[in-house]
């Protein structure tokens, strides 16, 4: 049962972490910049932990500029790192309320 977990770094405070504990930004291959909630987004992804310092830091110093090697639009994805960060917190308590996620999902498509 050797069970391979895929390991990212954050790029802010350069970390290891398994994939699915890191948060994905993407640079898609039409030039946007945009949080990838499943990780398999198409284009280069950039990850940041779950640490709200990490993920400041990270808008702060463009460390997504340099893991994408493109310009990260910050005022996309900053409010999005937010709001990810705020749901970390009661992650624990709401882990089988599914509806929940599945209504912020319709939200975020619109
Ligand atoms: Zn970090």
């Amino acid at each position: 049962m050797a069970k391979k977990i895929p390991m990212r770094m954050c790029v802010s405070c350069r970390e290891r972490f398994a994939k699915k504990d890191l948060i994905r930004v993407v640079a898609t291959p039409d030039g946007q910049t945009v949080i990838d909630p499943t990780g398999r987004m198409a284009g280069r992804g950039a990850y940041v932990c779950h640490d709200p310092e990490c993920m400041k830091k990270a808008l702060d110093r463009k460390q997504f500029d340099k893991g994408l090697k493109t310009k990260v639009d910050l005022e996309t994805i900053r409010p999005e790192l937010e709001k990810l960060s705020e749901t970390q917190e009661n992650s624990g308590a709401g882990a089988e309320t599914g509806d929940v996620g599945k209504n912020k999902k319709s939200e975020d498509a619109k």
